[in-house]
Order: structure tokens, then sequence, then C-alpha cells
């Protein structure tokens, strides 16, 4: 019997059919769990990106909530991590190593706030006020260390929280792990729990070598940095540079002379670090919600800038006290959570692959995506490099792939999913002639890259590409002249040539689609606004192979007149700085063929300028009138070399922080000018910020 609009019917019958439907779809959840527990826990291999992990975890946790009875000890959502590798010889914890419940929105947080301060209220009384001590979410893997009477003795990996491996040798070779504690009195018994990770910069190079020797590069820096650790040989562990932060502490037998035992989180950074164990310095302590969410925002805009990666942060109770009271559910504390990032990779389909035609003629494989969210953005498109790259990391279209967006950086398709690929998936395969223009692509043996043999005149893909770069905002930066619009212009061969644009009529830009007679003469503005260019701009907007922004002003330093590099040598070319080979063969090339020197002589003769400023003088007055305070260590500037900077783009530097401060440039380990800064509402900049604002011109 079927149940009726009202819900009547044979209401039993249905329940145990959604019971029976439910029951197999946690047993197929758990069997996916665990086998993406193994490749990424016991083979530091994931196939999949992390979010398709927590939606599988997630869609297990609701029908396990639903159906209770169904939970079973060996669920993963009561269980930690995956088993210690049988190849280790095996450490029992003595207190559990153990997860942390995570959050994703803001109410997630005042939620966690909420349970902790339910959790403390005696009875009807006062709400208590709680501190929170909130750190970083590092992503490496857990690890706990024990001290004897201030020597290492043992090291150990979570393994599935109650037993894990035996790393003691392998640890020794971290440098940054102290073998011996400081001090003259260390505690007789110390087990830290921490995070063992890999910087990103070493995570490049380790990943460039394994490309040199063949061998399978690592999916992210927490999977090489456990994949490090956990080696048989503890050489290959010394040659990989991994470093450690401390974030909990698990035993301890004292008490010392000169050390009271901490009784908070917060005391136990500085206590451990007194020990000279590293700990983070990005810390702090808040009182609600509020404070947790702008640690959030605050870490949040700074992560691209940390040297090593963090998926999120970590919330704790701080008073050990509380902690203790609040307790433990199965897998996690209660008293913490992690406040995880958008995820920067996804999982999605790759609907197709095709090619674009850049300036130069490179083709490009460009990823066609069903829609995804990857770091709070919609991505349908991605990179994918070249040809090789697509074989590398064997992409079929059709395949699910795992696609990623940090920063600003172009999402780009990381790896395919080739247990999913569906019996429809094909290879790609480079076309023989450009899309564009139908002449044949060609690739130098010594190239990865595939080019369009035809030159810009015949490429109207090329022509555009040259004409968008020389109208960009770093190079002639004509206002409004988008790809758009320089797409209309070359295919009504209105324009040619950047000469063309020079001679561009109001009433002929007023015909084109989404113009006007306003916008028209907005562009004609911007046109005849861009005649007065320095030499660098002209330089680097001409388009020539291997010069960059860079290179143009150093050029334009070197030759300070456009006639003097069109006709120089390929030895005066080499005397500029960083102008080697390759790039002196490009410039000789380019100015070599008749068709770019007629461009050129084209542009003078339009009245092109580019005697004015170099861009010493221009970006001289980027800065000028603006103060600047600097604080902490910068990630890769000295503090003279970031004052010089600013100085030579006329700002100045000051000792202390005013209300007139216009900006407090601060790197790690900033102290009280930072706090100042904050007091006052001063802006606060890093060093990656400092460089766009010397850029934005
Ligand atoms: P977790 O990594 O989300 O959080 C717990 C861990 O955070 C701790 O064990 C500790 O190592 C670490 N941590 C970092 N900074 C910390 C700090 N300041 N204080 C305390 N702890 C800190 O949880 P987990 O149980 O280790 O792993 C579960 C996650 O792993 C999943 O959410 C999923 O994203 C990922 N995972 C992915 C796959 C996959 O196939 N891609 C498979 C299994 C698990």
């Amino acid at each position: 019997m079927q149940n009726d609009l009202f819900g009547n019917g044979d209401t039993a019958g249905q329940a145990n059919s959604d019971e029976a439907q439910a029951s197999h779809l946690i047993e197929q959840y758990r069997r996916l769990l665990n086998q993406y527990s193994i490749e990424y826990y016991v083979q530091d291999a994931p196939s999949v990106p992390d979010t398709e992990y927590d939606r599988i975890f997630k869609s297990l946790q609701e029908l396990e909530s639903r159906y209770p009875h169904l939970i079973t000890a060996d669920s993963p959502t009561v269980r930690v991590g995956g088993a210690a590798l049988p190849e280790f010889q095996q450490v029992r914890h003595v207190v559990p190593m153990l997860s942390l419940n995570n959050g994703f929105e803001d109410e997630d947080v005042t939620a966690f706030v909420r349970r902790a301060e339910e959790g403390l209220q005696s009875g009807s009384g006062p709400v208590p006020d709680i501190q929170f001590a909130a750190d970083l979410k590092f992503d490496g893997l857990a690890i706990s260390l024990i001290y004897r009477h201030g020597i290492f003795e043992q090291a150990a990996t979570r393994g599935d929280g109650s037993v894990g491996e035996d790393v003691t040798e392998n640890i020794r070779t971290i440098r940054a792990i102290p073998l011996r504690l400081a001090g003259d009195h260390p505690p007789a018994l110390l087990e830290v729990r921490g995070e063992v990770l890999m910087f990103k910069d070493d995570f490049a190079r380790l990943n460039a070598r394994q490309r040199e020797l063949g061998l399978k590069e690592f999916a992210n820096p927490r999977n090489a940095a456990a994949g490090s650790l956990r080696q048989l040989d503890a050489k290959i562990t010394a040659q990989r540079h991994l470093r450690f932060f401390a974030y909990g502490l698990a035993q301890y037998a004292g008490p010392t002379a000169d050390n009271v035992a901490p009784s908070s989180h917060s005391e136990l950074l500085v206590w451990l670090s007194r020990f000279g164990i590293p700990v983070c310095k990005y810390q702090a302590c808040v009182n609600s919600a509020e404070g947790l969410l702008a640690f959030y925002r605050d870490i949040e805009n700074r992560r691209d800038q940390l040297p090593y990666e963090i998926d999120g942060v970590v919330y704790k109770v701080n008073s050990f006290a509380q902690q203790q009271q609040l307790g433990f559910v199965s897998r996690a504390p209660r008293f913490a959570l992690a406040h995880k990032f958008p995820a920067q990779e996804q999982l999605t389909t790759l609907i197709d692959i095709e090619v674009q035609v850049g300036r130069t003629g490179a083709i490009t494989p460009v990823a066609r995506l069903e829609p995804v969210q990857v770091g709070g953005v919609m991505v349908t498109n991605a990179t994918l490099h070249n040809e090789e790259e697509i074989r590398r990391k064997d992409v079929w279209i059709g395949d699910r792939v795992i696609v990623r967006r940090a920063g600003d950086v172009i999402p780009e398709v990381v790896a395919s999913v080739p247990q999913q690929r569906p019996a429809t998936a094909r290879q790609f395969v480079m076309p023989l002639h450009c899309p564009v223009c139908g002449s044949p692509i060609v690739k130098p043996d010594d190239e990865a890259i595939a080019r369009c043999s035809a030159g810009w005149i015949k490429c109207a893909a090329q022509r555009k590409g040259g004409l968008w770069h020389f109208a960009s905002r770093k190079a002639m930066n004509i206002d409004g002249l988008g790809e758009q619009l320089l797409d209309q212009l070359v295919d009504k061969d209105l324009v040619t040539t950047a000469a063309d644009l020079y001679s561009l009529t109001a009433t002929q830009l007023a015909q084109l689609d989404r113009m006007a007679e306003k916008s028209a003469n907005n562009i004609i503005a911007a046109v005849t606004a861009s005649k007065k260019a320095t030499l660098a701009r002209f330089i680097y907007a001409l388009g020539i192979r291997h010069v960059g922004e860079a290179t143009a002003k150093d050029l334009a330093r070197h030759f300070g007149d456009i006639q003097a590099l069109i006709s120089a040598s390929d030895e005066q070319l080499l005397q500029v700085n960083d102008v080697g080979p390759v790039v002196a063969k490009s410039i000789l090339g380019f100015f070599a063929d008749p068709l770019n020197r007629q461009v050129v002589d084209q542009l003078l003769a339009a009245g092109v300028d580019c005697s004015s400023a170099d861009e010493a003088d221009g970006s001289a007055r980027l800065l000028a009138g603006k103060t600047f305070v600097l604080t902490g260590t910068l990630p890769t500037l000295s503090r003279e070399a970031a004052a010089a900077l600013i100085e030579a783009a006329g700002g100045k530097v000051q000792s202390s922080v005013s209300r007139k401060t216009s900006m407090v440039l601060a790197g790690e380990e900033a102290g009280s000018k930072l706090v100042k800064a904050h007091e006052l509402g001063v802006p606060v900049i890093t060093e990656a910020q400092l460089r766009q604002l010397l850029q934005a011109s």
C-alpha cells in the first residue's frame, strides 16, 4: 500500500524500507571513507580532495544521527585517523591522540561558544565568562614527543589515536626539534603534542626533485610531510627539511625549580617556548565568538603570505580546568573547534579541453569544468598548462578532476581521479591546426609549448592577444580597451596593429556593440593619454618574447632611448642586467622583423612619446606624502631593503606609530607597534601588499 498525501498508509513498512536504504548507504559511505583514509593516512597519497572526504563524512554523520542504533564502534565517525603501518614499531599512547570537531560557518563558531558556556554553567547560575585561545590549524601531521629529564626519548605518530608509529629516529633528524630541552631544571617527564609540517618552498623544491627523478609527486605539503616522516630510513627524512610547531601537552611530571606548570593553553605555549620547543607566533586570546571570528578573518587575509599551509584556525577554551570540565566526545574534545577555511581544492567533472592561442602563438589547453566553488569563487575554467602536463597528470576528457585555486593564482587542474573514470572518457589530442587561423601548430622538440606557426599578421588570436597586452594596465594602460572591444575592433578589421589604435575615431567606436558616444569619447581620451608613456612601459607593451616588466625597465634604464635599443648589438644587449643570450636573441629577432619595425615607426609617428620620465620617477610618485612604520620580521625583505623600496617610491619611514602614520608594514613577531596601529586604527599591511602598492600605477 502506498502512502497517501496525508501521510496515511503503511508507515511501518515505509520506515523499514527507509531504514534498509539508510543502512545500505551507511555501508557504502563507510567503505568509501575507509578506502580514502587508508590512502590519506597510511599511504600518504589521497586520491580525492579533503572536501570530498568531508562531504561523505557529513552525510554519514547525518544518517547515523537519524538511525543511532546503526552506529558501530568501527564507524569512521567515532574513530580517529588510520592504522599504524606494521613496518614501524608500535607505540601505545598513554593519553589518546584525538581529532578535532570541524566548523565551516560563522554559526558553527557561535554554536561552539554557546555549547562551551552551557557546559560550564552551573545549574541556573550566570553564564560563565570564558577565555578562548585561537591558534592556526597547521596542515601537517600530529606527533607526540616525549622528553625525560629534558632529553628527547620517543616520538610517535597519531595512528588510530590509541596506537601510533614509533618515528623517534626520524624525528631526531628534524633540526627544529630540540634533542635536549633548554634550561637547567627540565621536568622529569614531558609529553608534547604538535604538528610536523613542510614549508611551501621546501615542498616546491621536493616536488621539483621528484619530477626530475621521474618519481611520483606529492599531492600537497601535508602528504609530503607525512610521507617524509614515515620513512623506514631516517636518512631520507633528514633530506626533507621538516618543521614543527607545538600546540598541546599530554603528560607532565615535575614541577621544576624555575617553572610553574601552566594552567592554560596560552601559558602553555609560552612555557614550551622557554624549553626551546617551537611554537607559532600567530596566537590570540579572546572572550567572545566575535573575537574568534575576527581572528579567523585576520588569519584568512594573511594565509597566502604564510610560509606554510594552514587549512583553518583552531579555537580552544583557554583554561585547562575548564577544558577538563568540558571533556571529550568519542573522537574529539568538546573544548576545541577547528574552523576551516573554504577549501582550495574541489572535485568536479572535466567537460572538455579546448585550446587558447596566446599573443606569441602559444597554445594553452584549457579545461572546461562543471562549475564548482573553489576557495569561495565559482570556477568554470582552469589551466592545464601544456600537453605534457596533461599526460603527466593523466587527465582525460570526462574525468573527475581535482581543481585547485589558491590566492590570486589562476585555477588549475591538479590531478584526475582515474578510479572514477567513466567508460566514455577520452584522451586529449593536440589539434594539428590553430583553431583561430587554421595554420599548422608546431612544437619544437626542446620546448614544452606548442605554437600556432602563423605570426600576428595572419592569426587574429595573436593579434588580439598582442593588442590586449599593449593596452594592459602595466603596459600603455589604455583604460576601457578591454578584451570584448578589442575582439570587435579586430573582427571588423578596424585595427590590425597597435599603431592603428591611434587613428581610431569616436564615430567608429560608437558604432560597436555596447558602445555609445560617451564611452567612445572616453576611449579616445584614454588612447590619447597613453601617448605619453615611459620608455619602460613602451618596451614592455611591444610584447617582445621573454621581455617582461622587469627586463623592460632594465632595458629602458640601460639604453634610455628606443632608437638605441632598436640598433643595439648582441654584445650591447648582453651588458644589460639580467639579459642573457635567450633574451638578447629574442630582442634582436624582434627588431630584425621589418613588420615589427614598421609598427614601432608608426607608433612614434602617431605621436607616442616614450621619452618621459623613467619608471623610477614614475614610481616615485606612488607613495609620495605617505609615512610608514616597520615592525617585525618580513618574509623576504630586510628592514633596510623595505625602507629603501618605500623611500625610492617617495614614501617616508618613521620609527614610531602615530595617528598621522599612513601604514604599518608588519611581519612575523611584530610587537607593540602593531598593537598601537590597531589601537589607533592605522592600516596594517604585509610585505606582499607593499609590493602590490609599489606596482600599482
Ligand atoms: P583534522 O586534520 O581536521 O584535525 C585534527 C588535527 O589537526 C589534529 O590531529 C592535529 O594534527 C591538527 N592540528 C593542526 N593544528 C592544530 C592546533 N593548533 N591545535 C590542535 N590540533 C591541530 O582531523 P583529522 O582527524 O586529522 O583528519 C580529518 C581530515 O582529514 C578530514 O576532515 C579530511 O579533510 C582529511 N582527510 C582527507 C582524506 C582524503 O582522502 N582526502 C582522507 C581522510 C581524511
